[in-house]
C-alpha cells in the first residue's frame, strides 16, 4: 500500500481527493475507531446484530486484517500494556510500537489474538466476514475505478486516493495510537502503563489520541473527558442512541441507556480468559 502510494501525485484528482476524505472517514472513524475498537473489542455500547455485521464489514475495508485478529491483538495490548507481552510494546522502541509489529505473525506472548477473541471466534458471521476479510476492498477497488471511469474518466485516481492513500492514511493514524500516545502528551489518570493523551492524535484517529482516558476507563464509549478533548467517534455513538440503533452505552462510573440488544455481548476484553494456546500458534 505503501509503495502504491508513490503514484498518488501523478493521479491526483478533486473528485479522487473528496473520495479519499469520504472513504477515510468511512473506514478510520466507523470502521476501526467506532466497530474494531470500541464496539468489537471494549463492547462499550451495543447495536443490532445486522449493524454489527454491516459495521465489522465496513471495518475491513481498513485492510488491518480481519476484526479477530484485530480485536484480540488490542485485548492483548490493555492485558499487558507496554510489558513485554504487549504486542506492540513501546518498549521495544517507538518503531516497533508505531508499525514493525504488524510485520510479525504472533507479536506478543504465549496467548494468540485468536484465543483472546474468542468471542468474535464462536460467531459464525463473525467467522465468515474475518475468513473473507479481503473481498470487501476488492470490490471496493474495483467499484472505484469503474465509478471513476463514468464520473470524470479519473478511475485510477479514485483506486490510488481511494484505496492506496487512504488505507496508509488511516494506518498511521491508527498506529500513532501505539506509539505517540503511549509517549508523548499528558496524563489524567496514573494509570500503571505509559499512555498518554495527544491532541493531534485525537483529532488524527478521531478521538483515540486521549488514550490515557482511555487506558483508565477501558469501557467507556467516550474517550474525550474535558471540554476540549474532542471525541468525534463518542459524538457518533450519541447520535446511533438518538436514533435507537445504539444502546447500554458505557460513560466512565455510570451506565446510560436501556438493555442491551443481544444480552450474549461479552463483557470486557481485559476479562476474556488468557490461557495458553496448546498448539503455540
Ligand atoms: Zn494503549
Ligand atoms: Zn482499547
Amino acid at each position: 500500500m505503501h509503495v502504491a502510494c508513490l503514484a498518488a501525485p501523478f493521479t491526483f484528482t478533486w473528485s479522487g481527493l473528496v473520495v479519499f476524505g469520504g472513504l477515510v472517514w468511512l473506514t478510520g472513524a466507523i470502521g476501526v475507531t467506532l466497530t474494531f475498537h470500541r464496539l468489537l473489542t471494549h463492547r462499550s455500547f451495543s447495536v443490532p446484530a445486522w449493524l454489527e455485521y454491516v459495521l465489522t464489514v465496513i471495518g475491513t475495508l481498513a485492510w488491518q486484517g480481519g476484526a479477530v485478529q484485530w480485536v484480540g491483538t488490542h485485548r492483548l495490548h490493555h492485558k499487558h500494556s507496554d510489558g513485554d507481552e504487549d504486542p506492540h510494546t513501546p518498549r521495544h522502541g517507538f518503531t516497533w510500537a508505531h508499525m514493525l509489529w504488524c510485520m510479525h505473525r504472533e507479536a506478543g506472548g504465549p496467548v494468540s489474538a485468536r484465543q483472546a477473541a474468542g468471542d468474535l471466534v464462536r460467531d459464525p458471521v463473525h467467522r465468515w466476514i474475518d475468513r473473507l476479510f479481503w473481498l470487501p476492498q476488492v470490490l471496493l477497488a474495483v467499484g472505484l475505478y469503474f465509478a471513476g471511469q463514468w464520473w470524470s474518466g479519473s478511475g485510477w485516481s479514485w483506486v490510488v486516493w481511494g484505496v492506496a492513500a487512504r488505507v496508509v492514511f488511516v494506518y498511521h493514524g491508527t498506529w500513532f495510537v501505539n506509539s505517540a500516545a503511549h509517549t508523548w502528551g499528558y496524563r489524567n489518570y496514573e494509570t500503571p502503563d505509559g499512555s498518554t493523551n495527544l491532541w493531534w492524535v485525537g483529532l488524527l484517529a478521531f478521538g483515540e489520541g486521549w488514550h490515557n482516558n482511555h487506558h483508565a476507563h477501558q469501557r467507556s464509549a467516550a474517550h474525550g473527558q474535558r471540554w476540549w478533548e474532542l471525541d468525534m467517534t463518542y459524538w457518533t455513538i450519541r447520535a446511533l442512541g438518538w436514533v435507537g440503533l445504539a444502546r447500554d452505552i458505557c460513560l466512565p462510573g455510570r451506565r446510560i441507556r436501556r438493555r442491551a440488544v443481544r444480552s450474549s455481548a461479552p463483557v470486557l476484553g481485559a476479562q476474556v480468559a488468557l490461557t495458553p494456546d496448546p498448539q503455540g500458534s
